[in-house]
């Protein structure tokens, strides 16, 4: 088949996200057990969050109208952090702790470094604003406000504000469900001795990190061999216990290539070989009615295209708001010189050198190799149809981005 029948990245993308149907299913689940779990529900604010006026400095809470008056106040209270503290006595001062309510009737705390105590008064130098100092009630969430959307990814912040609306439990979406298959009558598993013409299954755990990275459930992970039956017969496994099949390997156009052929024959093929670089043999589409992501076999193949094709897809399926990728614009420190019909996703770093951040992309960027993917901290965006030299503004996306 000709170069020209690759489907460019961003219509495979789109095409892909379109189909994927995100889940519905929720469960309840502990706060504790949350994190980068997805929110089934709006979460409401039911009471104001500060529930009060507190003090944001341990200091002393007065009225502005007595300091005007220019005399020291006389300390008559004592407001620790966790009581109730009564009302400010008119031409008083309350001892007052970060935390703790502001008594009705204060406006105002002085700081304690701007106050000078002498025999049980207080009085400062500084001339404190109406609200110094002060946390507002409901400053930071408003009651009837919506705190958080359903389809957030509960990261450590979301999970504090959650926290600080009293709620132990939280509803989410249930993980998604994806069946991992490794492909190649020459994989041998990590731990096994390898026999001439045998290579390590890499790509079993670059794809179950991926997918751990990603809060998938992995309900399946098998090797497969190079043959039809077997192909058809994990792939109807799979596609009992799984919401999402993804495979590496045998998407080629060899004839030892059974997944593709397997798809297209007795499942739905609906998208096949990407314009992209790595990974060029990449197939979409249903085996049983189960969507099927077929990866390629390379090892850095399989890293880009998960990253920025399966990751996208799989946000989708499990209910997520579109995340929106920014990529940095940034110099390139390398040439590209021979323009390409598909994408190149380079393994790369940033280096800062006199001042200046610039792209460096690891020398040797084969698909086969996995030691460039651990050298990089990112990937570097060449373009469709595009030389690059040295300086050119390309975009980089670092690992964590692409993994959030
Ligand atoms: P394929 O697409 O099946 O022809 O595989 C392409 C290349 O990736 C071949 O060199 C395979 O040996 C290699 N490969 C396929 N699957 C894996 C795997 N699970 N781990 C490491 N290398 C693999
Ligand atoms: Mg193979």
């Amino acid at each position: 088949m000709a170069d020209t029948s690759l489907t460019p990245v961003d219509e495979a993308i789109a095409l892909l996200l379109n189909q994927a149907k995100p889940l519905t299913d929720t469960e309840t689940i502990s706060l504790q057990q949350a994190l980068h779990r997805v929110l089934a529900q709006d979460i409401r604010v039911p009471a104001d969050v500060p529930p009060a006026d507190n003090s944001a400095v341990d200091g002393y809470a007065v009225r502005l109208a007595d300091l005007a008056a220019g005399q020291p106040l006389p300390v008559r209270t004592r407001i620790a952090a966790g009581q109730a503290p009564e009302a400010l006595a008119t031409g008083t001062a309350a001892r007052i702790f970060t935390g703790s309510e502001v008594p009705a009737g204060a406006d105002a705390v002085i700081m304690q470094e701007q106050a000078m105590l002498e025999d049980g008064t207080v009085s400062t130098t500084a001339k404190p604003s109406a609200g110094q100092n002060i946390r507002r009630r409901g400053q930071d969430l408003r009651r009837g406000d919506t705190a958080l959307a359903r389809g957030t990814r509960l990261r450590p912040q979301e999970l504090g504000l959650i926290g600080s609306l009293g709620m132990a439990q939280v509803p989410v979406i249930r993980r998604l469900r994806v069946a991992v298959l490794t492909t190649g009558d020459e994989l041998v598993e990590p731990g096994q001795p390898l026999a001439a013409g045998q290579i390590y299954n890499s790509n079993r755990f670059t794809l179950l990190g991926l997918l751990a990275e990603a809060g998938c459930d992995v309900v399946l992970c098998q090797r497969v061999a190079d043959s039809r039956l077997q192909t058809e017969q994990a792939l109807t496994q799979a596609a009992r216990d799984a919401d999402l099949i993804i495979t590496s390997g045998g998407v080629s156009v060899g004839e030892e290539d059974h997944v593709r052929a397997v798809l297209e024959q007795q499942g739905e093929l609906t998208l096949w070989r990407l314009a992209i670089k790595p990974g060029k043999p990449l197939a979409f589409g249903q085996f049983n009615n189960t969507p099927l992501l077929g990866l390629p076999g390379n090892p850095a193949a399989v890293l880009v295209t998960g990253l920025m094709v399966a990751l996208p897809y799989i946000q989708r399926c499990q209910g997520r708001h579109r995340r929106p990728l920014n990529g940095q614009p940034l110099p390139a420190g390398f040439d590209s010189p021979r323009p390409s019909i598909r994408r190149e996703y380079v393994r790369a770093r940033l280096e800062h050198r006199d001042g200046l951040t610039r792209i460096a992309a690891y020398p040797n960027q084969s698909s086969g190799m996995l030691s460039s993917a651990c050298w990089a901290d990112g990937l570097a965006v060449i373009p469709e149809h595009t030389a690059i030299s040295t300086g050119d503004t390309i975009v980089y996306y670092s690992f964590a981005e692409l993994l959030d």
